[in-house]
């Protein structure tokens, strides 16, 4: 196959290629925090092994009971505020979920390459905004373990936007809340139903993130533009 002949590969394969815009189309740039900028292993940690851990201990449960107990759990609320609401899990499972980020929080850590990234969007005059459906108190154990919160212009969580990203009414109320070009803006994101529902409010530039997390194998994207390290877009 001529990959070079691009217009002649199927859709769905051409969509594997690099980002293709100009850094002089884009105005304002958002960026999700889990899994985009900060590595998801904490939070793939978190909920898959330390929360099972202690429900196993608060229950009297095996940890395979715990654990399969709380993936019905997790999946019953998927996609919805109420999954990144750190108060409604404490209530649900009886634990302090805050309280145990923060156990852990030393496992918090920043993918390579965004903070050069950062300072090239500063370099450029770009605005930047995190856009994360992280609880504010999630967003709080992270912001006290990385120091990127002064990089951006904002920080936005789904809790003040009142829907979850995935939800296509999070971007008609984001733009309530910080009027912005649609056409001029970029936004980037690991998880492509998120990037999806953007898609669908009519985001022009959008990137996925193809490498969440440090410990699992690189997963592209192939309905959009999908990068393995924010230096694919410093040109
Ligand atoms: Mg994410």
């Amino acid at each position: 196959m001529n990959l070079a002949n691009s217009s002649q590969l199927p859709y769905s394969f051409r969509q594997t290629c690099r980002p293709n815009f100009i850094w002089a189309d884009i105005e304002t740039v958002f960026l999700d925090m889990d899994g985009t900028l900060l590595d998801k292993y904490f939070d793939d940690y978190f909920w898959e092994q330390y929360v099972p851990e202690n429900y196993a201990k608060k229950h009297n449960l095996t940890h395979s009971e715990a654990h399969q107990h709380l993936l019905g759990t997790y999946k019953s609320v998927e996609n919805t505020l109420q999954w990144t609401d750190l108060d409604y899990w404490s209530e649900r499972l009886g634990l302090d979920i805050a309280q145990l980020k923060k156990e852990i929080s030393h496992l918090v850590n920043i993918h390579p390459d965004v903070v050069d990234f950062l300072a090239y969007m500063e370099n450029l005059g770009k605005k930047v905004y995190m856009v994360t459906n992280a609880h504010p108190k999630a967003l709080q154990v992270k912001m006290d373990r990385v120091n990127i919160a002064n990089w951006f212009q904002r920080l936005i969580c789904s809790q003040e936007v009142g829907a979850a990203k995935e939800q296509p009414t999070f971007w008609h109320k984001l733009h309530d809340l910080l009027p912005y070009d649609k056409e001029t803006t970029l936004f980037a994101d690991d998880t492509e139903k998120v990037l999806h529902s953007a898609a669908g409010y009519g985001i022009q530039h959008l990137i996925h993130v193809a490498k969440p997390s440090s410990r699992l194998d690189p997963k592209h994207s192939l309905s959009f533009p999908s990068i393995l390290s924010f230096r694919e877009l410093m040109f």
